[in-house]
């Protein structure tokens, strides 16, 4: 039996240059005992690849891969960030070619625990090459989850009588439990190990270049379940009952339409055979209070979000909290558990990034994306991406994130020709806050928008969802063609007019008629909205042309006197009526 500390004996077998990959280098491996991987490693992650990119180094002209994972469990180490990205030696793109045998393999989507060191510069890498990934593999016949090291086809050669010393096939469970005592009993060693090798060496979550790097070969992005490990779904649309959500509006930004805000994210996500439906308002609140209820809330009750004086860092959480391991049912090959609750929350102390609906409705629906049993995409554009966009999409979804959640939710079908349903826009008035929505029916739903032909009023603009919003300062007539898009292509497309109103006319009353105890006043400015004052009292009332008629209200015999105020303050003179 060999030990000893470097194992693997011939380290490396590196080629440079174009697409070498005939070269007969190979590695030879003893399997590192179980403890010693535990000692030496910096990190143990469970997690799953997003994806995987390749760059060349400038300096050495040496191609580097570098995965994404999104993390799921820190067995160990200093681990914080929902993702790291590990930059391995070897790799191919167009030009360039970097053959490293021995190097762990990752497939995006792929569930890996890995032994995780650090590159002197503190990024990312797993240790010991291929010996310290496993693969996380359901068994197809009791449906318990296995961890498995790769040792066949990497070009390696395995010591003979070496896998008596380390684990290369075990139960999941079995195997962190093993890596949790096995960290126990060498509390010292770990520790003395970390300080004469890496005292001063960081651990970062990204390697530092990778940001600034642009990736022309990334590999076909990927959406990604939840929690890989133990997926879990919603039962109810498997018999058309709708995914519900309550919310609770205490501590919500001001400026949210909340019910059409949270509608919205709602409405976006029910494809195929998934419907979310708004529930009404709830008391319900924060991510741990489990109440039976999916919640989305503003009030951090749980006191989830810890204090924070900068604008930055997390927006919301959210997730199922609860889910039912033992009920499953099986989709597409994935064994799902039951969701039981999924619940929303926003940081308070985050609410400062939001400066207007659509960014807002963007983060809802991501967020609601993790309720529905969603993690994040590898996909950059895509809405379950782990990175927010604010970019005007709104409450709107990817094809990839369709995608994904047509996985997880099969079924429907085209409910009819995709038809836009929109004909009026009501008119938005000069420097006022306005907000619309283009609405469309039919096709595979998933309905994303924009502007062909003509303009938007500068300051307005068409979000993805269809929502118009903005403030502008261009009064008169805009005309423009809009085109929705459906999730399998199809589009349709309508023409509109946005009249930009002057402001600061004040209302004008020039007849009033009292008659089934409505008042019904004729004059100039009336705007929707506009309160109608009957002798100091305000009634509500509904705009028809240039004409107001007021809700119901037995008015006395005898004078009466009437004023108009329109939404913008603006008072008509008081003008005066006698009831016969
Ligand atoms: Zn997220």
């Amino acid at each position: 039996m060999l030990r000893g500390r470097l194992h693997i004996l011939s380290l490396v077998g590196l080629v440079l240059g174009i697409a070498c990959t005939e070269a007969a280098l190979a590695t030879t491996a003893i399997v590192p005992r179980d403890d010693e991987m535990v000692v030496e490693s910096r990190a143990i992650v469970i997690g799953r690849v997003l994806g995987l990119s390749t760059s060349v180094d400038v300096d050495t002209d040496l191609v580097y891969t570098y995965t994404r994972i999104a993390v799921n469990t820190v067995l160990k180490g200093n681990v914080t960030a929902r993702e790291i990205v590990l930059k391995e030696l070897g790799g191919e793109t167009r030009e360039r070619g970097t053959m490293i045998f021995g190097m762990p393999k990752f497939e995006a989507g792929q569930d890996v625990l890995v032994y995780l060191n650090t590159w002197p510069d503190g990024s990312l890498r797993v240790h010991q090459g291929f010996l310290g990934k496993f693969k996380i593999n359901r068994d197809q016949v009791t449906g318990r989850l296995f961890v498995e090291r790769q040792l066949e086809g990497e070009n390696v050669s395995i010591m003979a009588g070496s896998g008596n010393n380390g684990t290369n096939r075990s139960e999941l469970e079995t195997y962190t439990r093993r890596i949790e005592s096995l960290m126990e009993a060498n509390r010292a060693k770990m520790l003395a190990f970390e300080q004469s090798y890496y005292s001063d060496v960081p651990l970062l979550s990204e390697p530092a270049d990778y940001h600034a790097k642009e990736f022309k070969d990334e590999m076909t992005p990927l959406w990604a379940l939840l929690n890989p490990t133990t997926p879990s779904r919603w039962f109810e649309p498997d018999s058309n009952q709708p995914v519900v959500f309550y919310v609770n509006p205490t501590g919500a930004p001001s400026f949210l339409q909340l019910q059409e805000d949270m509608q919205s994210a709602m409405s976006a996500w029910s494809i195929g055979s998934l419907r979310v439906n708004y529930g009404g308002t709830t008391g319900g609140c924060g991510v741990q209070v489990a109440d039976g209820a999916n919640t989305i809330s503003f009030n951090n009750c749980d006191n989830y979000f810890s204090a924070s004086q900068s604008c930055s860092g997390l927006l919301a959480v959210s997730g199922i909290v609860r889910y039912m391991p033992n009920q499953t049912t099986t989709i597409g090959g994935t064994r799902y558990a039951k969701a039981i609750e999924a619940n929303m929350s926003f940081n308070p102390y985050g609410l400062c990034n939001f400066t207007n609906r659509c960014q807002l409705q963007e983060v809802v629906t991501h967020e609601m994306g993790h309720g529905l049993g969603l993690g994040h995409s590898s996909d950059s554009n895509a809405t379950m991406s782990g990175y927010v966009h604010f970019d005007n999409r709104c409450a709107s979804l990817m094809p990839d994130d369709a995608q994904g959640i047509n996985t997880i939710y099969p079924g429907g079908s085209s409910v009819g020709q995709l038809r836009i349903m929109t004909y009026d826009l009501p008119a938005a008035s000069m420097d006022r806050d306005y907000t619309a929505h283009l609405e469309a029916s039919g096709g595979m739903g998933g309905y994303n928008w924009r502007i062909v032909s003509g303009q938007m009023p500068y300051g307005l603009q068409l979000g993805l969802s269809g929502m118009l919003f903005g403030k502008t300062t261009a009064s008169g007539n805009h005309q423009f063609v809009a085109e929705v898009r459906d999730l399998s292509g199809n589009t349709s497309q309508g023409s509109f007019m946005l009249v930009v109103k002057q402001p600061g006319l004040a209302p004008a009353i020039t007849s009033i008629v009292y008659k089934k105890k409505k008042v019904f006043l004729t004059g100039d400015n009336f705007e929707e909205g506009a309160m109608v004052y009957v002798d100091g009292e305000g009634l509500t009332a509904s705009l028809d042309g240039s004409t107001l008629k007021t809700q119901k209200r037995k008015q006395k015999v005898g004078l009466h006197f009437v004023y108009v105020v329109n939404p913008d303050g603006k008072q008509s003179g008081t003008f005066q009526f006698i009831v016969e």
